[in-house]
């Protein structure tokens, strides 16, 4: 085991274009699971490589345990990788492919080791299979144990459950996350799903445009999002942001009254769809509004509301009376509001 201190990591592909990877720095501590998560095009691919030493950094170092591998190419740096299409070897069989970094290392012990991680992966009945007899679940597990069976003081996977389809990626999703507990090896897990990354991570970094925008545990990135960007990416559907004005007569949120714990003129108030009461009588501090889409989600309902101007999302459950163009009033407790500023859209605090 070890962990992984990245210190001002910048990655160009070419000369003068934007960096895919820009002065990111990162420690992953012993036996962690960070998830690096972003839409398409931010640098996750490209950070994972550099960790791998399949890309090297412009500028800065790449540490693994107390050494430097900044220079080390892949081999030499004790670690696996599972990609996203799931690299078996067609001609080998389930064994063989577990046990081929093993035979690669010429390491003693091979059919006990291959016995071991495809237990892991409950794999053990397919062992003498080859991979076009298996379900593409069961290829991906193949591949996850064949980097396991090293035993790699570092785990690195891109995007891993892509190719399987909606049923298969939730069960791998929690076989996987089991297994990370079972190996307590350090993982650097990329993906652009936000759910994944926050069900396995136990800690995520937020990526935009090259950047590391926000770290922390999946909780703090989803309830404290520091910015706009880390507040819409993540949750389904995306965090409500409404427009906040000061006036004369003091702040409204979308056109009506509202207590804004915070100084200046214009704000957002950023509150989650299950942070939102919906109630079909008025209180006091509630926004008034009228339905105007209901999405049935088969254990809650999606609401959308117009508020003003705005569309509100609401998650209420499957019994509130809904209808198409109805009354209702929006209540959100005030610590579960999160206000951020328009111009540099960074989060206030609460
Ligand atoms: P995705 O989720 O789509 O895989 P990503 O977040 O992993 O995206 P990267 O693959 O790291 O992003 O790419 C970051 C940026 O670098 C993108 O703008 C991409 O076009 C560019 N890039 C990646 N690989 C290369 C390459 N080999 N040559 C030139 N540019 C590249």
């Amino acid at each position: 085991m070890s962990d992984i201190r990245l210190t001002g990591i910048t990655k160009r592909y070419t000369r003068g274009s934007a960096p895919a990877v820009d002065d990111v720095s990162l420690t992953v501590a012993d036996g962690e699971f960070m998830v690096l998560l972003g839409p398409s095009g931010c640098g996750k691919t490209t950070l994972l490589r550099t960790i791998a030493g399949l890309e090297h950094a412009d500028i800065g170092t790449v540490h693994l345990g107390d050494r430097d591998v900044t220079a080390l190419p892949p081999r030499r740096r004790d670690l696996a990788m599972v990609f996203q299409g799931y690299a078996v070897f067609p001609h080998l069989t389930v064994a063989e492919n577990i046990g081929f970094g093993l035979r690669m290392r010429k390491e003693p012990g091979i059919e006990e080791a291959v016995r071991h991680a495809a237990g892991l992966v409950q794999l053990d009945d397919y062992l003498d299979r080859y991979p076009s007899a298996l379900s593409g679940g069961q290829r991906q597990r193949v591949a996850v144990a064949r980097a396991v069976a090293v035993r790699p003081s570092v785990l690195l996977m891109d995007e891993p459950l892509s190719n399987l389809d909606a049923l298969l990626r939730l069960s791998f999703r929690s076989e996987l996350k089991a297994l990370a507990k079972e190996l307590n090896t350090t993982i650097v897990y990329v993906t652009h799903d936000q759910v994944e990354a926050l069900s396995l991570g136990d800690r995520v970094a937020v990526m935009q445009a090259g950047r590391i925008v926000q770290s922390g545990t999946p909780m703090e990135v989803y309830d404290k999002p520091v910015n706009r960007f880390v507040g819409g990416f993540l949750g389904t559907p995306p965090m409500n942001m409404l427009p906040a004005r000061r006036g004369a007569d003091g702040w409204t949120v979308a056109g009506h009254p509202f207590a804004v714990p915070h100084d200046g003129d214009h704000l957002l108030a950023g509150i989650r769809a299950e942070n939102i009461e919906a109630s079909t009588t008025a209180r006091p501090g509630a926004l008034p509004g009228r339905v105007r889409l209901v999405e049935p989600l088969g254990s809650q309902l999606l609401v959308t509301a117009a508020v003003g101007e705005e569309d509100v999302k609401i998650l209420t459950p499957t019994d509130f009376p809904a209808a198409d163009g109805a009354e209702l009033w929006l209540h959100a407790a005030p610590e579960r509001v999160r206000w951020f500023d328009p111009a540099t859209e960074r989060a206030l605090g609460r």
